[in-house]
């Protein structure tokens, strides 16, 4: 039995020494070309990386990294990692940022940890036994309708659903904003423009769920993930049945 938990903290703790003396310095974006799914490479994501992967190796599993795409060992086991989720703000200064990491055995989950950088909480999900922060049991807020709080990715798309909310927030880290929602802090988690790859959601989708959210693609069927860095998809992931049929019902 391999101690993911362990390993997690492990990793975080590494990356969080490499790349904190870097937050909000111009190094950081430094970019270094185009990665596996076509977004840019910047100098964070590849010191993020180089750690995390120098971390996995010698375990002999898969890696599917959002940088570097499939690493594949023959193994069970394939971890899907986000070094660095949110690098944008990173760069920026803007302190919402996260480190991700999903196992999986075969397609299954078994493992899913967030980790926030800057306020040093850290999230798990573990299939059956529910959602943690920082080992504390987590559950999605209690539905308040009418008074939700949104976090919303449109590009346009569904956007009357903006005025039928109380909140919007996109605060540019999925990853941590399904931690959020796995929490109590967000109603709702949502991309629709066909964008988010399975590093960036893996662990956040088994936390969020968990904890006891409905995490659905933009048809309202249970959102499947490819292990892969590459397959862009839409993700819709709230507390509540009826709030999730009033954001299909504006996505129709
Ligand atoms: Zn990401």
């Amino acid at each position: 039995m391999i101690r993911w938990n362990e390993i997690a903290l492990e990793i975080a703790g590494k990356v969080e020494r490499e790349i904190m003396p870097l937050f909000g310095t111009p190094r950081a974006g430094e970019n270094l070309g185009k990665n596996v799914s076509g977004d840019v490479t910047k100098y964070v994501d590849k010191v993020a990386e180089d750690v995390i992967l120098s971390e996995l190796r010698p375990l002999g599993i898969n890696i599917v990294s959002e940088e570097r795409g499939l690493i594949d060992s023959g193994s069970d086991y394939t971890a899907v990692v986000d070094p660095v989720d949110g690098s944008y703000n990173f760069v920026s200064g803007i302190p919402l940022f996260s480190f991700s990491f999903a196992v999986f055995r075969g397609k299954k989950p078994v493992y899913g940890a967030i980790y926030e950088f800057v306020t040093k909480n850290f999230y798990e999900g573990i299939p059956g036994n529910g959602a943690f922060m920082n080992g504390r049991p987590i559950r999605v807020k209690k539905p308040e309708p009418g008074r939700e709080a949104l976090s919303f990715y449109t590009r346009g798309r569904g956007t009357g659903l903006i005025g039928k909310v109380k909140r919007v927030r996109v605060l540019g880290t999925i990853a941590l904003e399904l931690a959020y929602l796995a929490r109590g802090a967000l109603d709702g988690v949502l991309d629709v423009r066909n964008y988010v790859r399975t590093t960036d959601v893996a662990a956040g989708v088994l936390i969020a769920r968990e904890a006891g959210a409905i995490v659905t693609d933009e048809r309202g069927r249970e959102l499947r993930l490819r292990l892969d860095a590459s397959s862009k998809t839409n993700v819709i992931a709230v507390n509540d049945r009826l709030l999730l049929d009033k954001v299909l019902e504006e996505l129709r």
